[in-house]
């Protein structure tokens, strides 16, 4: 696997159950996957040679993010190398112009977008769709980095110009009203067998997924149904191998239009490990060696995911301590840490909690309580506050 952050790492634990080793290649030893990774290549993804000797004697070569450069994925697959997900699908998580135009020609549900080489071109676009407007860079953002939101034609102009003059390529794109994010996330194999997850409900914060409820509530048997299929049919049309996250945006009218695709084991699948049947690193690997595919069933009406995001500033308590305290209080909490430093935002770990198997999703009570105590948990981790003011050596 090509990056050595927390997905490789949670791929390695799949890796273990499926009496599979997991290489990873990772820019240096203290990042999460090679602290616990015994087959570690330092090296770097830009580089021909590292990508080479971290392939050589591997069934196959995956990925834990999308920076790798198509050139020499090409080349490595001329070379005999088996590449999942090819850099011929790849492609589509790279590269946001390559991917609207290929959803569009699809006929996916798309927002209005083109591709900005010039500040008239903003000016232009901004003309077009009235205002509303979100600038981005074709390639290389995540996070909400590369993404802007301008408020003025001037702003948009300014991005523009600034962007241009740095060489990044950029497009624009309509501003969807949003009601909710959501995320698809699909299986395909090189047999051709695919398997669909439930539709999530993604929270976004600054930009950066805080939380996830899963399955989504309140979603129509129909809306879920065209969600599924959309992301089969395009893991399908793409040539997909491994798991593949179609992101959506909800309208306020439940219409959905597809934000971005990503082809690897996805921050909205993190709840998998703990809430469905098979998790989305267990299957990943399924599909990327031609295994064939997991169920993807839910455990419970819900599990509810939240990031454990850095705090602003790192408290006194030591994570292990933090962990201590969390554990005591709320046995049923399911932590997952990466082995990352805290830095602001930066995510260092996701907590899971699977609901009671009787409740329904759809109900504001059960979702609400489960979703707060998922965030109070990742919150706890992340500042050593609880957000309901509990003291763990306070009044007993
Ligand atoms: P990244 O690659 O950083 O994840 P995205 O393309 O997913 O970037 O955009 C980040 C966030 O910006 C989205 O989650 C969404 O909240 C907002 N956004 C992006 N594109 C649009 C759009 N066309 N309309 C409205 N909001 C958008």
């Amino acid at each position: 696997m090509v990056g050595g952050g927390q997905l490789a790492r949670m791929t390695h634990q799949a890796a273990i159950a499926l009496g599979q080793g997991l290489r990873v290649l990772a820019a240096s030893p203290d990042e999460p996957a090679p602290q616990i990774c015994p087959d570690v290549v330092l090296g770097d993804h830009d580089r021909i040679e590292d990508l080479r000797r971290a392939a050589t004697g591997a069934h196959a070569l995956t990925f834990d993010h999308e920076g790798v450069p198509t050139a020499h994925l090409l080349e490595l697959q001329a070379e005999g190398v088996t590449v999942n997900p090819p850099p011929q699908a790849l492609l589509y998580a790279q590269d946001k112009l390559a991917m609207r135009r290929r959803l569009a020609e699809l006929g996916a549900p798309v927002p209005g977008f083109a591709e900005i080489e010039a500040v008239e071109d903003v000016r232009a676009f901004w003309e077009r769709f009235d205002g509303a407007v979100v600038l981005k860079a074709v390639r290389g953002g995540y996070d909400g980095r590369g993404v802007w939101l301008p408020d003025t034609v001037d702003e948009a102009v300014a991005v523009a110009a600034e962007q241009l003059a740095a060489g990044t390529p950029l497009m624009a794109e309509q501003r969807v009203e949003l009601a909710r994010e959501l995320s698809a996330m699909v299986a395909r194999s090189p047999f051709g067998q695919g398997a669909a997850w439930p539709v999530v409900e993604t929270v976004q914060r600054n930009g950066q997924c805080a939380v996830v409820l899963a399955p989504a509530p309140n979603l129509a048997d129909a809306e879920a149904g065209f969600a599924e299929s959309l992301a089969l049919r395009l893991a399908e049309e793409l040539g997909v191998v491994g798991v593949m996250a179609v992101e959506l945006f909800q309208t306020p009218s439940g219409e959905m239009i597809v934000n971005e695709l990503a082809m690897r084991p996805h921050n909205s699948g993190h709840w998998s490990m703990d809430g469905c049947v098979t998790s989305q690193f267990e299957q990943h690997l399924r599909a990327v060696l031609d295994y064939p595919l997991g169920d993807t069933a839910a455990r419970a009406p819900l599990t509810v995911m939240a990031n454990v995001l850095g705090a602003a500033e790192a408290p006194a308590m030591s994570m292990d301590e933090r962990l201590h305290h969390l554990l005591a209080r709320m046995p049923d909490a399911h932590v997952h840490l990466y082995g990352k430093g805290e830095r602001p935002d930066r995510k260092i770990g996701h907590v899971n909690l699977v609901g009671a198997w009787d409740g329904d999703r759809d109900d504001p009570e059960y979702a609400g309580a489960l979703r707060e105590r998922a965030e109070r948990a990742a919150h706890w981790m992340a500042t050593a506050e609880w957000t309901d003011g509990w003291s763990e050596h306070g009044e007993r």
